[in-house]
């Protein structure tokens, strides 16, 4: 008798079990049953070598082609190359005085390869690969579970190759009780979709492709319909919760804004405003997210949409997602408001507020001052970071939150806000985000939101033009880059140079854009915490180790660049650990055009607005995600003259990291590159604030491929929700949606 969720050691024994669960966090029966194939290796067919990774764990099925041994440098030993190709690329795996593999790793022989990804002097090589061949003195049941047709080939780890979890799969699979379906019979027949049983045993063990494409439409319709139940259930809740209405008043301060607003406003601005307006006058919470490339104008509209809530006597948090930005908005909110941000001042206008900055580093008395504002209602605005959920700040009574962008921000701190107005109301909240969204992501990350978009960009732009700058293959074009900024800024100009790391004392910490309170983001903190780690291996480790080096860090790289190529120019240093004050001096001074170059992490990222900056270097670009190197170029450009970006990287041409970055070169098209983004991060963990490694993310659904999935399922887990919100009458459905949205963040829809 074996159920799902069984402990795996009674099934497969200690040793096995023990591995499953360090390597990989498997630990039940459903885990390792859940735990799909990456991919399927046909007979006869050879792993496609061009399309690895750097960094990345990896089998591939290829053949040997040819082996040669030689004495290392710097100490005794030998070391064994093995040269194995894919019949156009190849890939060298080297093996540390065990010549005597050479014996039977001959050439021509096929097997599978399994290991991590390194670069080494601009080749790809397996380090310490694992291996089972196929042909020769070889393991029979490897070979025999070849002799099907199609050989899964599972996400692995070291020491856990993919044929071991494939024999783990096989001794569970030839025991377990097939358990009971959680779709109702009716649905499974609407959509001619396979029985959970069968979907399990397939994606396993296929005797055909048909066989896993049905496994895997099943698969991937359970977890679109636990994604959309959440969210039809969070929708329902949230909608139905009471907030207060903040009708639009004439003669106040929002009336007073737009009479003094320099500009006209675009007919997406005006657009979008309306529909906010009607919303926040509503009894019900405005859940709207906005959005808008970087320069569209989305700041406008949130002002105004919080001014009318100053209004209505209530007050507007807008919460932004660094230190840095948290100033910078509080501090052009205030000029934009000019004289109606003095309130309670001498010379102030008669109908102004006050815009409290409140962040999580600020000396005490100044904190305590925007406490006592926020707490009294003086200030109907405060500009926070997220800091201002974290604590437990009170306000006078909160009717809007503004979130600025949202790609930081997930569903649950939106759920953590809605308990914010009171017990029972909701405050009404606008998310803004520059991230273009396809429709599948908003139909499920933003599946609780309403979306408009603002589509022009106010007049008066400049292009930005983007170069990748190969310091591999071109060494001398990086003094150009350099010479560049020289000319930018003997013509008055300013620069930006971006690197991945703060520096100094952080080689393991993943401070890669570490602002104190950045709250999410982990997926890249974690890339970057990996690369400095492995740098640091690479520091100790032979010279046959192909470890990268760790990122390049702004303390280091201002220093360089002082003495060296930029020597004479006003080098400025900005990142997350900088106290608050020297952050804020950093960029007033920036902004004042008093220094020439800012050397910074991604503190850079969003929102900050020197229209004077034309030009931007990103260091080691290939760290960074492309949504993040379109957002950081979108800081040049934004004043009369033109904008260009450069994206130095030792990536050697042809890897997908630099295919990645040339893609970023070649458009400005923030939906095409949205969409590349998503596919490179694999999606992750879409629906938590966990951007990986969490259990319960979804593993089969594509958010690209399924858009047909993910809309037919969102109508039924509609249409469920309306009959049966609490899902009592469907007891496998609630099983499903507690096993995708695990326990704690279950407990939290709850309460919200
Ligand atoms: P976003 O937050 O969407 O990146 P901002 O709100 O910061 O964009 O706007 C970028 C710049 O454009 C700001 O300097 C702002 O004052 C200006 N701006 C906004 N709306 C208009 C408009 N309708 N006409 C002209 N300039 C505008
Ligand atoms: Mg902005």
């Amino acid at each position: 008798m074996t159920a799902l969720d069984d402990p795996l050691e009674p099934v497969l024994g200690a040793k096995s079990a023990t591995a499953l669960e360090s390597a990989l966090g498997l630990s039940t029966v459903g885990d390792l049953l859940r735990h799909y194939p990456r991919r399927y290796a046909e007979r006869g067919e050879l792993t496609d070598i061009a399309g690895l990774e750097v960094d990345e764990h990896v089998t591939v099925l290829a053949k040997v082609q040819r082996v040669s041994k030689r004495r290392m440098r710097n100490r005794p030993g030998s070391i064994l190359e093995v040269r194995i190709t894919d019949g156009k690329h190849d890939l060298t795996c080297a093996f540390f005085n065990q010549a005597w593999r050479e014996r039977e790793l001959l050439p021509e022989r096929r097997g599978l390869f399994a290991g991590k990804v390194t670069a080494f002097r601009g080749q790809l090589q397996l380090s310490h690969p694992e291996y089972q061949l196929l042909e020769g003195d070889v393991d029979q049941a490897v070979v025999e579970e070849f002799a099907a047709a199609l050989l899964p080939v599972y996400p692995s780890a070291q020491g856990l190759p993919s044929w071991s979890i494939a024999r783990c799969v096989r001794q569970v699979l030839d025991i377990w009780d097939e358990p009971s379906d959680p779709l109702p019979d009716e649905l499974r027949q609407r959509f001619s979709l396979a029985g959970l049983p069968d979907a399990l045993r397939w994606i396993h063990r296929p005797d055909g492709w048909p066989a896993v494409q049905a496994a895997r439409q099943r698969l991937k319709w359970d977890e679109a319909l636990a994604v959309q139940l959440t969210l039809a259930q969070r929708r329902k809740l949230s909608g139905a919760r009471p907030a207060r209405p903040n009708p639009r008043r004439a003669g106040g301060i929002l009336d007073a804004f737009d009479q003094r607003l320099p500009f006209a406003l675009t007919d997406g601005q005006r657009a979008v405003g309306e529909d906010i307006a009607a919303e926040l006058a509503g009894e019900h919470p405005m859940n709207r997210l906005l959005q808008g490339e970087v320069g569209s104008g989305k700041t406008v509209v949130a002002l105004r949409a919080m001014l009318q809530v100053v209004d209505a006597g209530r007050q507007a948090a807008m919460l932004a997602p660094t230190e840095v930005l948290a100033a910078q908005h509080a501090r052009s909110l205030r000029e934009m408001l000019g004289d109606l941000a003095q309130g309670g001042e001498l010379g102030g206008s008669e109908l102004a507020t006050r815009v409290a900055l409140l962040t999580g580093s600020m000396p005490a008395a100044q904190r305590k001052q925007a406490l006592l504002d926020v707490a009294s209602g003086a200030a109907g605005i405060v500009v926070g970071t997220h800091a201002l959920i974290q604590d437990r700040v009170s306000f006078a009574e909160l009717g809007l939150v503004v979130v600025d962008e949202q790609h930081r921000f997930g569903v649950e701190q939106r759920d953590a806000l809605r308990t914010r107005a009171g017990e029972d109301v909701s405050p009404h909240v606008l998310v803004m985000t520059a991230t273009p969204i396809p429709r599948t992501v908003a139909m499920t990350v933003y599946g609780d939101l309403e979306v408009s978009a603002l589509r022009e960009m106010p007049a008066g732009r400049s292009p930005i033009s983007t170069s990748v700058v190969p310091v591999a293959e071109k060494p001398a074009w990086l003094d150009r880059a350099w010479q560049r900024i020289r000319e930018e800024v003997a013509a008055g100009h300013q620069a930006y140079v971006v690197c991945p790391r703060i520096g100094d004392d952080d080689s393991d910490v993943d401070v890669a854009d570490a602002d104190t309170d950045d709250t999410a983001g982990s997926a890249r903190r974690g890339k970057s915490a990996k690369g400095a780690k492995s740098g640091k291996k690479a520091a100790k480790s032979s010279e046959s180790d192909g470890d990268r080096r760790p990122p390049l860090a702004v303390t280091e790289v201002a220093a360089l660049l002082a003495e060296g190529p930029l020597a004479g120019l006003r080098i400025g240093v900005l990142h997350g650990r900088l106290p608050a004050d020297d952050k804020d001096a950093v960029m007033r001074a920036f902004a004042a055009g008093e220094v020439d170059v800012l050397v910074a992490t991604t503190v850079v990222e969003v929102g900050v607005n020197v229209p004077n900056a034309t030009v931007m270097a990103i260091m080691d670009a290939e760290r960074f995600g492309v949504s993040q190197l379109h957002q950081l170029r979108g800081r040049v450009g934004r004043g009369s003259a033109p904008g260009l970006c450069l994206l130095v990287s030792e990536a050697p041409a042809g890897t997908a990291s630099r295919e990645r970055l040339d893609a970023v070169a070649s458009t400005l098209d923030g939906f095409e590159l949205a969409r590349l983004d998503l596919e490179l991060r694999r999606e992750g963990d879409i629906l938590g604030e966990a951007q990986s490694g969490r259990k319960s993310g979804l593993k089969m659904l594509s958010l690209l491929r399924d858009e047909d999935v993910i809309a037919e399922a969102r109508q039924t887990a509609q249409q469920v929700v309306e009959s049966d919100p609490e899902l009592t009458r469907h007891q496998g459905l609630a099983a499903m949606v507690a096993e995708l949205v695990d326990e704690d963040r279950a407990e939290y829809l709850e309460k919200t």
